[in-house]
């Protein structure tokens, strides 16, 4: 130990001294990587760009050029067989879940896993994303892990660990006896998987708290108890008043953040909007007047349609309807414009059983276009965490966030289950087109 510290004194003290090699001036300047890509979707362009030349300087996009010569000295990536794309970015995921479609499965997560286990397989969870291509995620609660969320980012952030760049939102809220667990004798105390909120004081507090902590976003659950009318509306209960709800937001707005809510229902969705919250998560409920309330609010709906169709038939019940509910909406809300992020609640489904990718079909099976579908989860979210000006294209400028597939995903979105090349900050994680 001794012997290593002075070796790396006298290598400090010497290294000052020595004269300047020659090439030291090129090895010092920033490393130059140009990518060429043979099809280019930016994220905002209509059309794809064939031959597109991509230069990239720390971790930063500098040049995008349609042809072009890559400069003398620059390390050079072959993608010219190959379609590059944003790197890809999922709105609404719990790293620290790894499916629930029983209370049982849920339960047993809370009750023999410990924190820090669940952290483990959350790092894991946040590599296998990034591998998937997904470069960004908004986490929207640790389903009881506390801030763990918060030490996961921390460490992808500092290089530890490789993973997805995270926005965390730490504990959720809802009042009491309105979240799992649920059901157990009124003997035992149980953990909760969100905070327990009652009252407007103590929501200000806890979105305080949760800010304190190291939440980038907030998140409420404005529902539960999901059920029809004959009508075919999907109707909620409420968990929160109005007030306690409008508290939660405007100390979120207060302290410079946004809020994600949870909503299913038709009236948990109206309620979210009438507090103020910034995004619908769920939203199968979702009926013509709550979309132009949505588009008029600028309000960000994140369908989360894998989910959906992983726990339904496990869930049986109002499931199946949620379904066929929330695609009717979908088709509608295309229709309409209202402005949908791409999200999948991976997390609610085992992360190593299915790839989150999978979301991108059904969002073209439910009335977008391929390239509507991918802009929901490049530029479109990127506004929706209101980075635009750092993720979500491929424009001069923007952190050098890059995936690449072997094929068109304009013919065939099941392409982004396939990526095969993933960049981050101008870091490879990925490269099997090599
Ligand atoms: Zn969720």
């Amino acid at each position: 130990m001794r012997r290593t510290l002075v070796l790396l004194i006298v290598i400090g003290l010497a290294a000052p001294l020595a004269p300047p090699a020659a090439g030291q001036a090129a090895a010092q300047a920033p490393k130059v990587i140009a990518i060429r890509a043979g099809r280019l979707i930016d994220g905002k362009s209509d059309q794809p760009v064939a031959n597109a030349l991509i230069l990239i300087e720390g971790g930063k996009i500098v040049s995008v050029t349609p042809g072009g010569t890559p400069p003398a000295g620059a390390e050079i990536i072959d993608l010219s067989r190959a379609t590059v794309l944003p790197g890809l970015i999922d709105t609404h995921t719990h790293i620290l879940l790894q499916g629930d479609i029983s209370a049982a499965d849920y339960d047993e997560q809370l009750l023999k896993q410990s924190t820090p286990y669940r952290a483990i397989l959350a790092a894991r969870n946040a590599r296998l994303a990034l591998l998937n291509g997904f470069t960004t995620m908004r986490d929207v609660e640790t389903e009881g892990a506390m801030f763990a969320d918060v030490d996961v980012k921390t460490a992808i952030n500092r290089g530890e660990v490789p993973g997805s760049r995270l926005i965390v939102s730490t504990r959720a809220m809802a009042p009491t006896g309105m979240y799992p667990l649920r059901g157990y004798s009124w003997e035992l105390e149980m953990p909760h998987g969100v905070q327990v909120v009652d009252g407007v004081e103590a929501a200000r507090k806890a979105v305080r708290e949760q800010v304190m902590h190291g939440a980038d976003w907030i998140k409420y659950y404005s529902d539960r108890s999901y059920y029809f009318t004959p009508d075919g509306v999907v109707h909620s209960w409420l968990n929160f008043t109005d007030e306690e709800a409008r508290a939660i937001v405007e100390e979120t707005h207060r302290l410079g953040k946004k809020v994600a809510a949870h909503a299913i229902g038709s009236d948990g969705i109206a309620a979210a909007l009438r507090a103020g919250a910034d995004t619908i998560e769920h939203g199968h409920g979702l009926t013509e007047a709550l979309m132009d309330e949505m588009i008029q609010k600028k309000v960000y709906w994140v369908p989360t349609v894998t989910v959906g169709v992983y726990v339904a038939p496990g869930r049986g019940g109002v499931w199946p309807g949620l379904m066929e509910a929330e695609q009717a909406a979908f088709g509608l809300a295309v229709k309409k414009g209202v402005k949908i992020a791409f999200g999948t609640d991976a997390g609610g489904f085992d992360w190593t059983k299915l790839n989150q990718a999978v979301e991108f079909k059904y969002y073209v099976d439910y009335g977008m276009t391929p390239m509507q579908a991918i802009r929901s989860a490049t530029s479109t979210a990127a506004e929706l965490l209101g980075w635009q000006d750092r993720i979500g294209t491929i424009e001069v400028g923007k952190l050098a966030d890059l995936v690449a597939v072997s094929g068109n995903p304009l013919d065939d979105i099941t392409e982004l289950q396939r990526v095969k090349f993933v960049m981050k900050d101008g870091v490879v994680y990925r490269n099997d087109l090599k």
